[in-house]
């Protein structure tokens, strides 16, 4: 089948100016040609797209599709078969709000991955890292002071492998594990949190051997790492072992910094992350351990700091909001946020197009809108570049299409017979 989207202001992702009257052809999945003078093939369905947008599908590089923060009575009394409907929810409101991939963070399992794939529910794309590597007592640690654990999967079996680990021999055998659950990245706590009961941002987590065996196992795979990392010496162990995405990256030093411009390893800075943690702090402050308010108060601003430098020292920025903190689906909020932080709107689409494809190692199938590429774009009611808050109303986004095939479409289809 053949679609042509005609007629379009086209960002196609790779941050060059916007095109006017731009056609994309559309064969099967894929994007078979795109052009300003390019007339749509006889018997093609025409999608009339005059005074809209067309851009790619945005990729969120880091949510928790399984996540939910919740009262504690709820998270405990929640059965993992339950968890799998809701997950479903998250992800169908991930792509209802033009987000057509997502790696996730830790959480997900393969098969969930694998029914997206398959078609029997709808959501994005995902790359997956199971679950998240913590070292006893830390992020992923969520033993409370009674001794009660709230991770909700223990005992879930090989899908989901435990995550607490220490030394780098169980180092070594656990990212075996996680790697032979399906596993697309490593994710590890380099540093303590916002959410965990036990520790601090700025705290290490982890010895460089034991990130250093990480990152070798990963890569004995052809994988790589992403390290949860928010203090000074917890990011520079991960970047200077070879950790390929630092997510939240709060407190980097300069050398860090520098040094993450000169590897190109990403940062992925969720600034939406402790902004609903303080909102929850007013809504439903039952759901948080108390440090945690404080903490989310304690880091805000200088996250917003610690992203005005990387972007100022050129390190490459993918889009990432840590969603399953905030809720799914509200997930372009963060664009916003780092508009205000110092980007400019064509900055920022960028982010969650084309740097992201490349942050989940994806850019060949999607993240532009190129030929060859997979049909992963939005049609959107007005222009992102003069208000990027439009992105984040479900009502401006007129047609989601994934893979060539509609998710939603509000545009009117007819069948183009020129000759
Ligand atoms: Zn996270």
């Amino acid at each position: 089948m053949t679609t042509a989207i005609v007629n379009a202001t086209l960002i196609d992702g790779t941050g060059r100016d916007p095109v006017p009257s731009t056609t994309i052809i559309l064969d099967e999945d894929r994007i078979s040609r795109i052009g300003s003078g390019t007339e749509p093939p006889r018997r093609a369905e025409i999608i009339d797209a005059a005074g809209l947008t067309v851009m790619p599908g945005m990729i969120d590089c880091h949510v928790h599709l399984f996540g939910k923060v919740a009262p504690i009575m709820e998270r405990i009394n929640l059965p993992v078969s339950l968890q799998l409907f809701h997950a479903a929810k998250n992800a169908r409101r991930t792509l209802d709000s033009g987000f057509t991939s997502v790696r996730d963070a830790g959480g997900s399992p393969q098969g969930f991955k694998m029914a997206i794939e398959q078609g029997l529910i709808p959501g994005p794309r995902m790359r997956i890292a199971v679950t998240h590597l913590s070292q006893t007592g830390g992020h992923g640690d969520e033993t409370l002071a009674s001794g009660i654990r709230l991770r909700s999967t223990t005992g879930a079996g090989s899908e989901w492998p435990d995550n607490i680990v220490d030394g780098p021999d169980e180092v070594r055998k656990k990212v075996r594990e996680v790697l032979r659950a399906g596993a697309d990245f490593i994710k590890f706590s380099a540093t303590g949190g916002v959410l965990s009961p036990t520790d601090e941002p700025e705290h290490s987590a982890f010895s460089p051997e034991e990130i250093a065996a990480m990152v070798h196992e990963a890569a004995a795979k052809g994988k790589t790492c992403m390290a949860h990392a928010q203090g000074a010496q917890g990011i520079k162990n991960s970047v200077f072992a070879g950790v390929e995405s630092i997510e939240h990256c709060i407190y980097p030093d300069d050398e860090t910094i520098a040094e993450m411009a000169k590897r190109g390893t990403f940062m992925v800075p969720t600034l939406v992350a402790p902004v609903w943690v303080l909102r929850y702090a007013e809504t439903m402050p039952d759901s948080l351990h108390p440090s945690s308010i404080r903490k989310a108060r304690e880091v805000a601003d200088d996250h917003k700091v610690a992203f005005s430098r990387a972007l100022d020292a050129g390190v490459r920025i993918a889009f990432g909001t840590d969603q399953g903190v905030g809720p799914h689906g509200r997930n372009a909020e963060e664009l916003l946020l780092m508009v205000q932080g110092g980007m400019s709107p064509m900055q920022a689409i960028v982010s969650a197009t084309k740097t992201a494809s490349e942050c989940i190692h994806m850019a060949d199938e999607i993240g532009t809108l190129q030929e060859g590429k997979l049909a992963d774009l939005l049609v959107v009611d007005g222009d992102p570049l003069s208000d990027i808050g439009i992105l984040r109303s479900r009502d401006h986004l007129l047609l989601i299409m994934q893979g060539g095939k509609p998710h939603k479409n509000l545009l009117e289809t007819r069948t183009g017979v020129t000759a």
